[in-house]
C-alpha cells in the first residue's frame, strides 16, 4: 500500500481493515472534488437518475423507489422503520448481535410493538423460527432481520423467509449495510420488501449517504397510512417527489456525496457484481487460511460466514489493545474491536471493496506476524 499524505490536513491515508470505513479508490476522491453545481439543476438531476439506475443494478432490484437518503447506514434504518410503522404495529426483530439490538431500539422508538427473537452473537436466526413466530402472529406488519451482523460476522440467510412472507401481508425488511455489492443479496427474487445499506463498506465510498429500495407492496402500506410519517427528514413520501419526476424540493441533496456514489457504483458494475462477490469470497477464504495458522480461531457459526467480515477469537497470550494500538501506529493499519460483550475477545477484520485485496491480506497478515512474534 502506498501511503500518500493530504497537504492540507497532514492526513496519511492507511489500511482500513475494520468494520467500516473502507478505502477509497483515487477515482471516487477526484469524483468528490466535481465543482458543485445545483441541486435542481438539470445536469445534476441527470446524475440522479442515472444514480438510482445503477443503485437498482446493484439490488438487483426493479423498485421505483430505490434512493440514497441523506446520512449515513442508520438513517436507512431509521427511514425503514419510520415509514411503515404506526404505533401499536406489530414488528417481528431478529436479534443476535449489535445492529438486531439497533432495530429493536429503534422500531419501539416508532411506536412498533416489538417482538424479538433472540440468539446467541455469532449464530444465525434459524429461517424456521422466524416463520413459526409469524404463523403465531399473522398480523405482523413488519420482520425485520440483519443480513450481514457486522457485529458477529455471521451470515443471515434470508430467502426462506422471503418465500414466506410473500405470500402474507407483512413486509421483509432487511439490513444490507455491510452486505451490499459483497456477497449476492437479490432483492426481487428473494421478496425482500425493505432494504437498506451504507456506502462506506463494500461500496467503498466514503460514509455519508444510505441507498435504501422499497418494493411497491412497501409503497402502498406508505401509502395507506393513517398518521403522518413521524419523522420530517426522512419522511419518503416527500423525498420521492425529488428523486421522482416532479423534481420537488425537499432538502438539499448532499451533491459530493452523490457524485462520489455514482462514480462507486459505476465501478462495481465494471467489475460485475458476480465477480465482486467472488473476490470477496476469495480473499476471505484466503485470509481465514492465514490467520488460522497464527493459532486464531473463528467466531461465527460455520457454514455462514460472512467473507467481507471475518470474526476471529484471540488466543490466549495475545493483548488486544497493545497489538491493535501497534498495527495501527507502526503500520497503518486499522482493524476492528469486539464490540459489547465480545469486547477484548475477538477482532473484526473487515475486507471490503477497495480494502479487499490478496496483497493487503498479506500486508495485514506480515504485520501481526512482527508484532505478535
Ligand atoms: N447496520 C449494520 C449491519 C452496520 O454494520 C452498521 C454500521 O456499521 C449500521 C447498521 C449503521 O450504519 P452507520 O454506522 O453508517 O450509521
Amino acid at each position: 500500500m502506498s501511503l500518500s499524505e493530504n497537504s492540507s490536513t497532514k492526513m496519511k491515508s492507511k489500511l482500513l481493515m475494520g468494520p467500516g470505513p473502507s478505502n477509497v479508490s483515487r477515482r471516487v476522491y477526484d469524483a468528490l472534488a466535481t465543482p458543485i453545481i445545483g441541486h435542481l439543476d438539470p445536469e445534476f438531476l441527470d446524475m440522479m437518475d442515472e444514480t438510482t439506475q445503477m443503485l437498482r443494478d446493484v439490488f438487483q432490484t426493479k423498485n421505483k423507489l430505490t434512493i440514497p437518503v441523506s446520512g449515513t447506514g442508520s438513517s436507512g434504518m431509521e427511514a425503514g422503520f419510520v415509514n411503515i410503522l404506526e404505533p401499536g404495529d406489530k414488528v417481528v426483530i431478529g436479534v443476535n448481535g449489535v445492529f438486531g439490538e439497533r432495530m429493536s431500539d429503534v422500531a419501539s422508538r416508532y411506536g412498533g410493538e416489538v417482538i424479538r427473537i433472540e440468539e446467541e452473537w455469532g449464530r444465525i436466526i434459524e429461517p424456521s423460527r422466524v416463520i413459526d413466530v409469524l404463523k403465531q402472529n399473522p398480523d405482523t406488519k413488519l420482520v425485520a432481520i440483519v443480513h450481514a451482523e457486522t457485529s458477529t460476522g455471521a451470515k443471515q440467510p434470508l430467502q426462506e423467509i422471503g418465500d414466506y412472507v410473500k405470500g402474507t401481508d407483512t413486509l421483509l425488511l432487511v439490513d444490507a449495510v455491510t452486505s451490499l455489492a459483497g456477497c449476492e443479496l437479490k432483492i426481487d427474487d428473494w421478496n425482500i420488501d425493505i432494504c437498506y445499506s451504507g456506502t462506506q463498506k463494500c461500496l467503498s465510498v466514503p460514509p455519508g449517504l444510505s441507498p435504501v429500495t422499497f418494493s411497491d407492496k412497501a409503497v402502498d402500506v406508505i401509502e395507506a397510512r393513517g398518521s403522518k410519517v413521524e419523522s420530517w427528514y426522512l419522511d419518503l413520501s416527500m423525498i420521492r417527489k425529488y428523486w421522482g419526476s416532479e423534481r420537488v424540493y425537499h432538502h438539499t441533496a448532499p451533491i459530493s456525496m452523490i457524485y462520489a456514489l455514482r462514480e462507486g457504483l459505476k465501478i462495481i458494475l465494471e467489475e460485475g457484481l458476480e465477480e465482486r462477490h467472488k473476490r470477496h469470497q476469495m480473499v476471505g477464504d484466503y485470509f481465514v487460511e492465514e490467520i488460522s495458522k497464527l493459532g486464531f480461531s473463528l467466531f461465527a457459526q460455520e457454514g455462514h460466514r460472512l467473507p467481507m467480515l471475518v470474526s476471529v477469537v484471540l488466543p490466549d497470550g495475545i493483548d488486544d489493545d497493545q497489538v491493535r494500538s501497534k498495527l495501527l501506529q507502526e503500520h497503518g493499519i486499522e482493524i476492528g474491536v469486539g464490540l459489547g460483550k465480545t469486547r477484548g475477545k475477538i477482532w473484526r477484520i473487515g475486507l471490503m471493496g477497495e480494502s479487499c485485496t490478496k496483497e493487503n491480506v498479506d500486508i495485514f497478515i506480515g504485520a501481526l506476524k512482527e508484532i505478535i512474534s
